[in-house]
């Protein structure tokens, strides 16, 4: 989509510091971490964002989940690791292409502000 940051990054116009990507999603970090691992899991396909999920586009979230849960076996996230994706500027969104911010190594307090 024009004008959307990541799908600028998904094509290789921004540059990206890309972990993990396949024929449906890219895997980057973040660029202002707030955990040792803190990473953006994003759908190739443009959905702004979790209130635009349909019973048509709902398989790429499920293949999503498939490799966070892929990623946090490779990463040996036995601690534990916590997935957010926030929906609407209340809620904290500031780019709207849905992602899914995976957050890992150190304690994360519970609940969010
Ligand atoms: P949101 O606030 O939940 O929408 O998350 C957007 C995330 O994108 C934030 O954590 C930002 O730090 C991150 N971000 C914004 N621009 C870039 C970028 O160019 N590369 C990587 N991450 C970015």
């Amino acid at each position: 989509m024009e004008d959307c940051l990541f799908c600028k990054i998904i094509s290789g116009e921004i540059p990206s510091k890309k972990i993990y990507e396949d024929e449906l999603t890219y895997v980057f970090e973040d660029i202002a971490p707030t955990a040792p691992i803190h990473y953006l899991v994003i759908p190739k396909q443009h959905i702004s964002k979790l209130d635009e999920i349909t019973p048509e586009n709902s398989a790429v979230i499920a293949h999503i989940y498939e490799v966070i849960a892929k990623l946090a076996k490779d990463l040996d996230l036995k601690d534990g690791f916590r997935v957010v994706s926030n929906c609407g500027e209340q809620a904290g969104q500031s780019v709207f292409h849905i992602h899914f911010h995976l957050l890992a190594g150190r304690p994360l307090a519970w609940p969010a502000g």
